[in-house]
């Protein structure tokens, strides 16, 4: 295939030289709540990755991210904390033909990490983008957890901007008696 960006060919949708050029990874950290968030990149610098989104090419590129970016970061999580986790993606349903986080939760399976597929579903599906902060507060997801009722879990979801969704979803997951060791997302877009 060839690469998005600069258009040679390439074994990935993005070749190692872009890569190494436009996926600088930032860590960033931030509390929302009682949860911690960590998302490995500024959103200024994966913006245009992650406005592939809806079209064909999103599909590749998100289980290229989850690949490559969250996969080795949730592994070296596990091994330095000897830690027991699953891992669960935000909302998991199936729109434009398929679940950009189950690409994401996907690509971070491993033998030791059980991903649990489409366990954490919004009851309300309205769209946050462009949304004022009250606005967000005043129409909340209203999450139905259906997985296993014990463990701990990696919450995972590509973008964070206020961080409520996040929030929402881990206060489904400890009603469930599920502990929720942190979130991971792609991008954080404060930055
Ligand atoms: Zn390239």
């Amino acid at each position: 295939m060839r690469c998005v960006s600069c258009h040679a060919f390439s074994v990935d949708v993005v070749c190692s030289k872009c890569a190494k050029r436009l996926l600088r990874p930032t860590i960033s950290r931030r509390r929302v709540g009682s949860l911690e968030v960590v998302s490995l990149f500024h959103y200024s610098v994966i913006e245009p990755f992650l406005l592939t989104k809806h079209t064909p090419l999103g599909h590749r590129i998100y289980r290229y991210l989850g690949r490559h970016y969250l996969a080795p970061f949730v592994e070296t999580y596990r091994q330095q904390e000897g830690a027991s986790f699953g891992v669960i993606g935000i909302d998991e349903h199936v729109g434009h033909g398929y679940a950009h986080t189950a690409l994401l939760t996907r690509a971070i399976r491993h033998p030791d990490i059980p991903v649990i597929h489409g366990a954490l579903l919004a009851g309300n599906r309205v769209n946050y983008a462009g949304k004022t902060l009250q606005y967000r507060l005043d129409h909340p997801r209203d999450f139905r957890y259906t997985g296993p009722a014990n463990g701990t879990v990696v919450l995972v979801d590509d973008i964070i901007t206020t961080g409520i969704t996040l929030h929402e979803a881990m206060e489904a997951m400890r009603l469930a008696g599920v502990e929720v060791a942190f979130a991971l997302t792609l991008a954080d877009a404060r930055y």
